[in-house]
């Protein structure tokens, strides 16, 4: 692809429409008081620590931008506040946070290896994000209900007293597309036949089921919106996936002010590696909807050509909050959707529980026979 290449120079222009150049890095001072403001979930505003003023965050004022994919040049560059952050030696994110935020431990797996590093400022700027918008006192009250919710695991874990959740903002890249899919495949249709066969000494008849094997063809058209393409590397994918959606249609345009007092992960995948994972998807999708157009009761070599056109893409972050906990010398991560609160997390299994719960079961049977062979 000619002049696909997402690496860029800093002496790229500034498009006209970057409404943040990265020479416009700022923190936000409280109108009141001047005192740093930050972003706070529960209020949807900009909140001062110091003396309790907020102010709204302008939402409305800009258009969210796809770029088409050879147009990486125009996307605007850097965060646009100042921002340190912090390489993970363990897992490899680099976390970049507002200067009110320390970063001791790596926000998702937990290590202390951490080395703090220039935040990278040519990386491409987030077109959109969803604004993080469970807070603190929430996520806790899902995470204890969510370790009461775990039948097999240790009472360690339910009376773990350390809650150090940290509101991270999570790289993504969303494409839209169009594609039309041009598939034959052979399309089978079952029909019975009579058949005759010997036993003990008598002719009998019985019904068996055949195929009959016909050449289909045909072609859609799709269009793929918002098609989500993880561009984390400290989070684990699973987990990730496991979260359940962000609903997109919660995206505004970015602003610095949504990252103050938070952290957002840089994106290490990057845009080229990322469509790569996108029309890996697109095509898989589309090889299960053309197989759902072949007639018949049945089907084989099924070949699907698509003509992927109109790619746009956006650098969006979604909001969540990552928390580890320690449990015999273990780390396990889990995740809380900063959108809707969903909590997903690794948990050890206890032994213990689950070898008392097959031994009850095991009785439950025994009594449970016993009881109907004297019933
Ligand atoms: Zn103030
Ligand atoms: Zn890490």
């Amino acid at each position: 692809m000619p002049g696909f290449e997402p690496t860029v120079t800093d002496d790229t222009p500034a498009p006209p429409s970057a409404p943040l150049p990265e020479s416009e890095s700022r923190d936000f001072r409280c109108g009141e008081c001047s005192a740093t403001m930050t972003w706070d979930p529960d209020a949807g505003a900009l909140a001062c620590a110091f003396c309790g003023g907020t102010e709204a965050v302008d939402s409305g004022e800009r258009v969210i931008v796809e770029y088409a994919l050879d147009d990486v040049g125009s996307a605007a560059r850097g965060l646009g506040l100042e921002m340190r952050a912090s390489r993970c030696d363990n897992c490899g994110a680099t976390v970049a946070f507002d200067e009110a935020a320390t970063a001791q431990l790596c926000v998702f797996c937990g290590s202390s290896s951490v080395l703090e590093q220039e935040a990278r400022r040519n990386a491409i700027r987030p077109e959109s994000l969803v604004p993080l918008d469970v807070g603190r006192a929430d996520v806790e009250k899902a995470f204890r209900k969510w370790t009461r919710g775990l039948w097999f695991r240790p009472n360690a874990l339910k009376r773990l007293e350390r809650f150090d959740a940290v509101g991270v903002y999570l790289p993504f890249w969303t494409f839209d597309c169009g594609v039309r899919s041009d598939w034959t495949a052979q399309a089978g249709y079952h029909y019975w036949e009579s058949e005759t066969y010997w036993e003990d000494g008598k002719m009998k008849s019985r019904q068996v089921q055949k195929t009959r094997w016909e050449f289909a063809a045909g072609a859609r058209d799709d269009a793929f919106d918002d098609l989500l393409v993880l561009a984390s590397t400290g989070v684990d994918a699973g987990l990730v996936a496991r979260l359940g959606g962000f609903n997109t249609n919660g995206l505004v345009a970015y602003r610095p002010e949504y990252l103050a007092g938070w952290a957002a992960e840089e994106y290490r995948v990057d845009l080229q590696e990322a469509w790569g994972q996108g029309q890996e998807r697109v095509v898989a999708i589309q090889e299960g909807r053309c197989s759902g157009d072949v007639p018949g009761d049945t089907q084989r070599v099924l070949l699907v050509r698509n003509r992927i056109r109109d790619v746009r893409w956006k650098h969006v972050l979604l909001p969540l909050w990552s928390l580890t906990y320690e449990l015999g010398g273990e780390t396990y991560p889990v995740l809380v959707n900063g959108q809707n609160g969903r909590v997903v997390g690794k948990a050890p299994v206890s032994w213990v529980k689950i070898l008392l719960l097959v031994l009850v079961i095991a009785a439950l049977i025994a009594g449970g026979v016993r009881v109907s062979r004297y019933a």
